[in-house]
């Protein structure tokens, strides 16, 4: 009977959300505790300058070395590093790493590359996050024109108050980059207010580029835009050698994607700098 299926359907439902909770709950006991455990890592992107295809900088990105789950990518703890508050910890983690791990390698004699580390609103809005960032500077000798900040829209929702955080950010001197451009659903104008540095073009406007007229339009749009607000772009997401034939075209300063590499280990970001950027003094 119709009552009878949708008694089934409903034990479905239920015990399906039951199972998502308890995975929840699970996820969140193991993640406070992956931090003291040390399972955590941080990945490194390269980003490449389109004109002579050389490093110009990396992303940092979180990674969880779980020990029962392996490698957990960051979209599925992130949301629940938010909602408990421990990104706060995790996001710090991550800056203190990606500092340091950018000072052993200009130590170690390699040229000095810029280091991209993300930033969620939650860390972004604490009242001592500027002396957080400048402890962690003071800390690890990090220069602070190698350090880049990515934020998104959303977490500059407060405009007056992100425009003062960002004016003293830059007063350290590190850089800021506004991530997943053009997915927010803010008004362009804190664009002129808000001192940037970089675009990234997000990712769902690079895939479909071939296919999309409407991509290709919104690419090139937010490319001449940058130029003239006299902001440096980057675009996100590159896959294929058509992608890049494009963004070259528009005449797009940097990207980043699975074209040149997918985010490596640490260990494997420096065999490709030493791979692609021989050190100095030795050959
Ligand atoms: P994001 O900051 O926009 O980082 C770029 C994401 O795109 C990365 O995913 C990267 O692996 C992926 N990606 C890069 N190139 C390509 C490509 O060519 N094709 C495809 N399909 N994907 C590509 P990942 O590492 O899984 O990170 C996802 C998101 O998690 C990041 O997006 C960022 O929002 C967040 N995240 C990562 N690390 C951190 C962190 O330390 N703190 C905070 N708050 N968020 C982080
Ligand atoms: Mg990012
Ligand atoms: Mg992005
Ligand atoms: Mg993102």
């Amino acid at each position: 009977s119709a009552k009878e299926r949708g008694k089934n359907a409903y034990h479905k439902y239920s015990a399906h959300m039951q199972k998502a909770a308890s995975e929840r709950m699970y996820l969140q006991n193991e993640l406070n505790r992956a931090l003291v455990r040390n399972e955590l890592l941080v990945y490194y992107q390269p980003q490449v300058n389109v004109t002579n295809k050389k490093l110009s900088g990396m992303e940092a990105l979180v990674r969880w070395n779980h020990p029962k789950r392996g490698v957990i990518p960051p979209d599925q703890f992130i949301t629940i590093a938010e909602e408990t508050g421990l990104i706060v910890p995790i996001g710090e983690w991550v800056l203190r790493t990606a500092c340091k791990q950018n000072r052993e390698w200009q130590e170690m004699g390699y040229a000095p590359v810029r280091v991209a580390v993300n930033l969620s609103a939650r860390q972004f809005l604490k009242k001592d996050f500027v002396q957080t960032v400048e402890g962690i500077l003071r800390e690890t000798g990090m220069q602070p024109e190698y350090l880049e900040l990515e934020v998104t829209e959303s977490t500059m929702i407060d405009v007056q108050r992100a425009t003062q955080t960002l004016y003293d950010l830059k007063k350290l001197g590190v850089h800021i980059a506004i991530d997943d451009f053009g997915t927010g659903y803010s008004s362009l104008s804190y664009l002129k207010d808000f001192p940037l540095d970089r675009l990234k073009i997000d990712r769902s406007f690079i895939r479909d580029l071939k296919k999309s007229p409407g991509n290709r339009a919104i690419v090139a749009t937010i490319i001449s835009m940058a130029k003239n607000l006299d902001l440096h772009v980057i675009a996100e997401g590159v896959e294929t050698s058509d992608e890049l034939d494009f963004l070259q075209e528009q005449m797009c300063e940097e990207v980043q994607g699975f074209f040149f590499s997918h985010p490596l280990t640490k260990e494997d970001m420096e065999s490709y700098l030493k791979e692609k950027f021989s050190k100095p003094g030795i050959s």
